[in-house]
């Protein structure tokens, strides 16, 4: 059975496409327009795997789209503009790939009558909580029991407040409109943030770890008290299987790892994990409309697809500084734009 993957050289897609090659049956075809965060060394090796073949496109393209969406027992579309200083940067891009390409999937999946449509998405969609470190102990601080308190859940209305939110949110609401219309098979998914191996390094914990290991100050918005709720990378790609596996038609599911941390807390975790100077870490303007606080309530992933996220944030963390250290190169040439992805661009 074709299993269509969007964005699969990225950091969720390629751990997703690994993990449904090692646990499903799926043929999974990658398309990926190998944008700056599109890499192809991310899935170099599973080049020449029996049931995995490269697409280099855009999911914008509607030709291209119907082509891949025929035949197809299923599209998961983890193609995204991911990056929220981006889109403060430069709203078009978000809208386009996130909203135009989510929109034009969609479109194609209905007409070949694809059987399943998961979206994968995202917390942020649901706006920000509020939140104040109550004990001022900043790095100190296991914002999971100081903050105990609302969670946004599959009902909370959605109120983004980045443009990468805002587009994120509308590629949601199309994607449900198109089951309440015309019944396509929907399932969203939104999950906290991510950590852990091919995440390219703009995004909080790589670009510590990698700037930490390089001996050059640590940039952290603001107070450094922002609170995010980190899943490992490998128990959202469980969350979304399942969620293709056995999510509900036109419903919503929250992934959310429990484990609620403030930003200067994963900075100083990744200072200790890497050997390097704490005074490295700067406080610096806070991002404009920056969200203070993510958390969701993740029990209707466990009620119904058995979901709970597997590694712990410690265990976890370390592991990645180590698949950081050990990889060095790839995230040197992934920084410098030096990427598979361009070399290989001709052989896509
Ligand atoms: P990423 O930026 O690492 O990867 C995105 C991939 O999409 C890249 O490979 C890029 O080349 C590709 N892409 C971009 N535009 C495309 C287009 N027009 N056509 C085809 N491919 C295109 O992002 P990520 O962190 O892997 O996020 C993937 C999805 O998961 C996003 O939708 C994001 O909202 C969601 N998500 C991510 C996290 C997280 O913490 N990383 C958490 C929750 C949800």
């Amino acid at each position: 059975m074709k299993l269509v993957v969007t964005g699969g050289a990225g950091f969720v897609g390629s751990n997703l496409i690994r993990l449904l090659l090692e646990e499903t049956r799926f043929n999974v075809v990658n398309v990926d327009l190998l944008t700056y965060a599109g890499n192809r060394e991310n899935v170099a090796d599973l080049e020449g795997h029996p049931r995995y073949r490269f697409v280099h496109g855009d999911i914008c393209d509607g030709g291209l789209a119907g082509e891949l969406a025929s035949g197809a027992a299923a599209v998961v579309n983890a193609a995204a503009e991911s990056h929220v200083d981006r889109s403060i940067a430069s709203a078009a891009p978000f809208v386009r790939t996130n909203v135009m390409g989510t929109q034009t999937l969609l479109a194609a999946a209905l007409d070949k009558g694809t059987g399943r449509f998961v979206q994968v998405s995202t917390d942020e969609v649901y706006g920000s909580l509020p939140w104040a470190d109550p004990g001022n102990r900043g790095a100190e601080t296991d914002a999971t029991a100081a903050a105990a308190g609302e969670r946004f859940t599959e009902e909370t209305p959605l109120a983004p407040r980045s443009p990468y939110s805002a587009s994120k949110a509308g590629a949601d609401l199309l994607a449900l409109a198109y089951h309440e219309t015309h019944g396509l098979d929907v399932v969203v998914t939104r999950c906290t943030n991510n950590y852990g191996p091919y995440q390219f390094p703009e995004k909080l914990v790589p670009l510590m770890i990698t700037r930490a290991m390089e001996g050059k100050t640590l940039p952290l918005y603001g107070d450094g008290l922002h609170v995010r709720e980190w899943v490992h990378v490998h128990d959202h790609c469980r969350g979304i299987v399942a969620a293709l596996e056995r999510g509900r038609a036109g419903h919503v599911y929250n992934f959310g790892g429990g484990a609620e941390r403030t930003n200067h807390w994963m900075v100083r975790r990744i200072v200790e994990a890497t050997g390097a100077d704490p005074g490295l870490i700067e406080h610096v303007r806070d991002r404009p409309g920056h969200d203070r606080r993510y958390a969701v309530d993740a029990t209707k992933a466990k009620r119904e697809l058995d979901w709970t996220p597997s590694i712990g944030l410690e265990a976890g963390l370390r592991d990645t500084v180590a698949w950081y250290a050990k990889n060095r190169r790839w995230w040197r040439r992934a920084a410098s734009g030096v990427r598979a992805s361009t070399v290989a661009r001709g052989a896509a």
